[in-house]
């Protein structure tokens, strides 16, 4: 006999079997996304993966409770929270919803350019709603012919009176079609990296028009779309840092969204472990719970022990940008965003094998951890040309000698 899906629940008791050194303000953060995410997000987590259903009121509480604006500062309306303490938000998210996740990390992704080189007025113009949740917001790089070759978009940009006339289409883009606003990324000149720039569209702009969401395998509540720009007007005002800096601001944002992208991953495999190793302690075979089977621990063990070092390096890399002490970090985010998404897929796969046939079925939604999984090993840049910045990174370190962490943080 199966035991019924109710008993595979968010056990408190199960968060918490291994000890990370976290200090009591990241703990009370912590606690309180728990809270929501007990209260709001796990209950509806499996009807909006099967409606496809976009989770508007889970933005809004994760915006008023002050935990959208974690990043932000409070000048501009957010509770100046750390990089650690997003993550571990996001990670209690992605334990529960997948697509509640990238719904809200997309949030605060759209904002990364306005906090990075947007004007005093900009910021206290656009920040403060956007950190409550009230204004939805995006962030539209990718192209149909431009993926992983960002350098290689083709929407422009046309100086005109007063602003730009933008001409183009985006692809993929996570909350698009619910957006208020969205950090566009276009050309402005030809010069491959110096000719791109990032306007602020407003998603009520004449000439802006979006094609049908797209279908996905998984995170399915988020919504992503196909953005299409005709004559779209964008004030100068709108303009986030110089004309040419687009490219720079996008690295650098890259580089934040791809330690979101691994607290999801983190979350994602923490969740499914926990339904997998509650599982095993309930369901008999041979006369004994599947836990006793020595298969079924050394799995079990193996893949917690791959989460909580997925856990660790991310903690790690969020501590190392929270001091300051590096002001470039791609390796290292890159590396967080890549290992952790690789054991997130690997250890939701398997954790689908500890529950086996029921493991396949819907009721018990560690398929749905699976499916989840997937796209993070592929967004913010997959897992291969990830590895490539690294590559590249660590060869501009090492010519610059500053291969070591001591010579580069003295
Ligand atoms: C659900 C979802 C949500 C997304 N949300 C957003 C969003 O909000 N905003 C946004 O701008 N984008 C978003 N994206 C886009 C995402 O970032 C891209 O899909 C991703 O960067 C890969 O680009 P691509 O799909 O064009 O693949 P390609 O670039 O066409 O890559 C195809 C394959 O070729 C490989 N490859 C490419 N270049 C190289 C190389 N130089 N060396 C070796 N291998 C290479 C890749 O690793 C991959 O295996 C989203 C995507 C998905 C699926």
């Amino acid at each position: 006999m199966a035991m019924s899906s109710s008993a595979i629940s968010r056990a408190s008791a199960l968060r918490d079997l291994v000890y990370l050194d976290l200090s009591p303000d990241d703990i009370a953060i912590r606690d309180l996304a728990r809270e929501i995410v007990d209260k709001e997000i796990a209950p509806i987590a499996r009807r909006i993966d099967e409606d496809e259903e976009f989770p508007r009121t889970a933005l809004h509480t994760l915006g008023s409770t002050g935990l959208i604006g974690l990043l932000v500062p409070e000048q501009y309306g957010g509770s100046g929270g750390t990089m650690l303490q997003y993550c571990l938000v996001l990670e209690e998210i992605a334990s529960a919803c997948g697509a509640t996740a990238a719904t809200y990390m997309t949030q605060v992704h759209g904002m990364l350019p306005l906090l990075q080189v947007g004007s005093e007025t900009q910021k206290e113009r656009w920040l403060p709603a956007s950190a409550l949740g009230d204004r939805v917001m995006s962030i539209a790089l990718t192209e149909p012919s431009a993926g992983s070759d960002l350098a290689s978009i083709r929407t422009r940009a046309k100086r005109v009176d007063g602003g730009y006339l933008i001409n183009g289409s985006k692809i993929f883009i996570t909350n698009g079609n619910e957006s208020d606003i969205m950090s566009v990324f276009v050309r402005t000149s030809d010069e491959r990296h110096k000719g791109m720039t990032i306007l602020l569209v407003e998603s009520s702009a004449p000439g802006l028009s979006f094609g049908k969401p797209l279908e996905k395998m998984g995170i399915r509540g988020s919504d992503t779309a196909e953005i299409f720009f005709s004559n779209v007007f964008v004030p100068d005002e709108q303009r986030i840092g110089q004309e040419g800096e687009g490219f720079k601001v996008v690295m650098g944002a890259l580089g934040d969204a791809r330690i979101s992208t691994a607290a999801q991953a983190c979350g994602l495999g923490r969740g499914a472990w926990a339904r997998a190793y509650e599982y095993a302690l309930r369901r008999e075979q041979f006369g004994q719970r599947i836990f006793e089977f020595q298969a079924i621990q050394l799995r079990l063990m193996t893949m917690l022990s791959k989460v909580t070092s997925a856990q660790v390096l991310l903690y790690q890399v969020a501590r190392m940008i929270d001091q300051g002490t590096r002001p470039e970090y791609s390796i290292e985010s890159a590396m967080a965003k890549s290992y952790c998404s690789d054991l997130a897929m690997e250890v939701t796969t398997g954790c689908v094998d500890v529950l086996g046939g029921y493991g396949y079925t819907r009721e018990y939604e560690v398929e749905r951890f699976m499916r989840d999984a997937k796209v993070t090993q592929i967004y913010d840049g997959t897992n291969d040309v990830n590895r490539l910045v690294m590559a590249r990174q660590l060869e501009r370190r090492r010519l610059a000698g500053t291969e070591t962490p001591s010579s580069s943080t003295a």
